[in-house]
């Protein structure tokens, strides 16, 4: 109740699948903006949808990290609503960059630059025994001074009990994983590796790379774009509960392909997007390994944070 009263409810910002978001201040200092963001929870569902507002709460609150939006507060309202009291970004995110191709242009070392800031973020939950499991552009908020937020911790949960399934049905469909996809119910951060290395491609291509509209035609992308999760490049792939791929096998995209297709990034940075993108999660790239890959060493050095482009 004391947490509610430090802060003013103003205007409405925007609309989520499970959040309303309200500007508002703090009350002893109006010049503090902050984002409230009140979780719609229906009365039906009320046990089903605490867990993940709680979920959302305990990890944001643990998280501190220049790359990771900071939660100031916590409080339930009367309609036993929860309403988290979260750092003001107004500048957008990163998906709003990315697909204003008309305005906003950037180049290898601004991607460089954004994908340095992911990856610590990533390499921080993950130390932190976090799984993200949402990472999308629509995500990665852009604050002022340039730096890159990662948002929405709804659906992250603790993996530190291996033994505990989990449910497989997260992540938005265009950047899930191959073993989520097959209903794997033992996963890892490997699941957010996956995303986040389409998120490079999609900063490369303006694009969505695997933009499947099922789950199936989901599955039948990636064996396009990657190649046919088989036994040969997955051991135990075809022991997974939801595993359905096409009778014929697409075999697994050489280093030429995505030369081609993301030649922009460079040879390492290539190597890094094709090790981001292993159909085996047991082989695909940690982001400890990512932060220590030559990529970001390599010319053209990222961008610095200031002068990274943004919208007027
Ligand atoms: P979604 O993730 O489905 O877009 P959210 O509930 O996270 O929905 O946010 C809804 C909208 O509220 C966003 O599109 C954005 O305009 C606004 N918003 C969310 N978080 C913030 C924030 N921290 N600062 C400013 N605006 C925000």
């Amino acid at each position: 109740e004391d947490e509610k009263r430090k802060y003013v409810k103003g205007k409405k910002l925007g609309e989520g699948t499970y959040a309303n978001v309200y500007l508002g201040f703090l009350r002893s200092d109006p010049s503090q903006l902050v984002a409230i963001k009140k979780i719609k929870i229906q009365k039906e569902y009320t046990e089903g949808m605490a867990p993940d507002a709680v979920r959302e709460i305990k990890h944001l609150q643990e998280l501190s990290h220049p790359n990771i939006i900071t939660m100031h507060s916590v409080f339930s309202s009367k309609d036993q609503n929860l309403n988290l009291v979260l750092e003001y970004l107004p500048l957008g995110d990163l998906e709003m960059l990315i697909h204003d191709t008309e305005h906003i242009r950037y180049g290898a070392a601004d991607i460089k630059a954004w994908m340095g800031m992911l990856t610590r973020a990533i390499w921080f939950c993950h130390q932190n025994f976090v799984l993200h499991r949402d990472i999308k552009p629509n995500n990665l908020l852009i604050a002022a001074d340039g730096e890159v937020k990662l948002a929405d911790f709804g659906l992250a949960r603790s993996f530190s009990d291996p033994y505990r399934p989990m449910t497989s049905n997260v992540i938005t469909r265009w950047y899930r994983p191959p073993e989520l996809l097959f209903g794997a119910q033992h996963y890892s951060g490997a699941v957010d590796i996956w995303s986040v290395g389409l998120v490079l491609a999609e900063l490369v291509i303006r694009t969505p790379y695997i933009a499947g509209n099922s789950e199936i035609h989901q599955i039948q992308l990636i064996c396009q774009a990657v190649g046919t999760p088989t036994e040969e490049n997955w051991p135990g792939v075809t022991k997974l509960p939801d595993y359905t791929v096409d009778k014929e096998v697409i075999p697994l995209r050489g280093r030429d392909h995505y030369m081609t297709l993301f030649g922009t990034l460079g040879a390492e940075g290539v190597d890094l997007l094709m090790k981001t993108l292993s159909l085996d999660p047991k082989k695909r790239i940690t982001a400890h390994e990512m932060l220590k890959h030559d990529w970001w060493h390599k010319d053209p050095r990222p961008t610095r944070k200031q002068d990274l482009p943004k919208k007027s």
